[in-house]
C-alpha cells in the first residue's frame, strides 16, 4: 500500500484526538506529510475515528488533487494543502474543535504568551482567524496566514488548528493549547491574567530547540 507508514500515523493520531476529548463526533481532521513533500496523506471526511483502518485514508498531492484513496478527502484539505505549501518544517496537521480554544474562538480574542509550555511548543501568541465559513479556499489562506511561524492558530467560531515537525509534537501541541485556553479562561475569571516579559518569550523559544530535539531521542 503507498504511503503505509503515514497512513498508520494519521490512523493513530485522528484516534488520539477522538480518546483524549479535542473533538467530538467526526469533526476535525489530520494529514502527515510524506518524504516527497509534496504528498500528504489526510482523513477522509466524516467518518468516524474509531472505525478507520490505514486504507480509509486519502494520498493527496498539495493542490489538493486525490492520488489514491476510495473515500472524499477531509473537507479542509485546502488549509491542510496551504500550510504544508508556507510552512517547510511542518510535517503534521491536527485540526480539532476542542472546549476552551472555542471559547476564545468564539470571544475572538487571542491567546498572549501567558504560559512555559505554551511559549516553548506553540510560539509568542496564538492569533485567532477572521470568521469564515469552513471547507473552503478562503479558510485556508486565512489559516495559514495567523498561524504564521506559531505551532496553533484559533479558527473563529470555529475551533484549532495544531502542528508539528512530527506526530508527537503536533498532538502534543493541541493538548498545551487547550490547557493554555483553560488557563487564560480560568485566570480571566478570577482576575486579570498576566503576560510573559517580550524579552523572556523571545528566551523561551531559544531555549525550547535544544528541549524539543530530546523529545525523539528515546
Ligand atoms: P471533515 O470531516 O470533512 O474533515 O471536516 C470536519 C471539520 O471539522 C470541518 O472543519
Ligand atoms: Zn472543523
Amino acid at each position: 500500500m503507498m504511503f503505509g507508514e503515514e497512513r498508520k500515523a494519521v490512523v493513530e493520531a485522528s484516534r488520539e484526538i477522538f480518546e483524549r476529548k479535542l473533538t467530538v463526533g467526526t469533526w476535525g481532521n489530520v494529514s502527515v506529510r510524506a518524504e516527497e513533500k509534496d504528498r500528504c496523506v489526510i482523513t477522509p471526511s466524516g467518518m468516524d475515528y474509531m472505525k478507520l483502518d490505514p486504507e480509509d485514508m486519502v494520498v493527496v498531492d498539495l493542490e489538493g488533487n486525490v492520488i489514491d484513496g476510495r473515500w472524499k478527502p477531509s473537507t479542509e484539505l485546502a488549509m491542510h494543502c496551504e500550510i504544508y505549501k508556507k510552512r517547510d518544517d511542518v510535517n503534521v496537521i491536527v485540526h480539532t474543535h476542542p472546549i476552551f480554544s472555542s471559547v476564545l474562538s468564539v470571544l475572538k480574542e487571542d491567546l498572549p504568551p501567558i504560559i512555559e509550555d505554551m511559549v516553548m511548543l506553540i510560539g509568542e501568541r496564538v492569533r485567532v482567524t477572521e470568521y469564515t465559513l469552513p471547507g473552503g479556499k478562503e479558510l485556508a489562506l486565512k489559516a495559514a496566514e495567523a498561524l504564521g511561524k506559531n505551532n496553533a492558530v484559533i479558527l473563529a467560531n470555529h475551533g484549532s488548528v495544531c502542528v508539528g515537525s512530527d506526530v508527537k509534537k503536533a498532538l502534543t501541541a493541541c493538548e498545551v493549547l487547550e490547557k493554555s485556553a483553560q488557563i487564560y479562561f480560568y485566570a480571566k475569571l478570577a482576575g486579570k491574567p498576566s503576560t510573559l516579559p517580550k524579552e523572556d518569550v523571545e528566551k523561551l523559544i531559544e531555549a525550547s530547540k535544544g528541549y524539543l530535539e530530546r523529545w525523539g531521542q528515546k
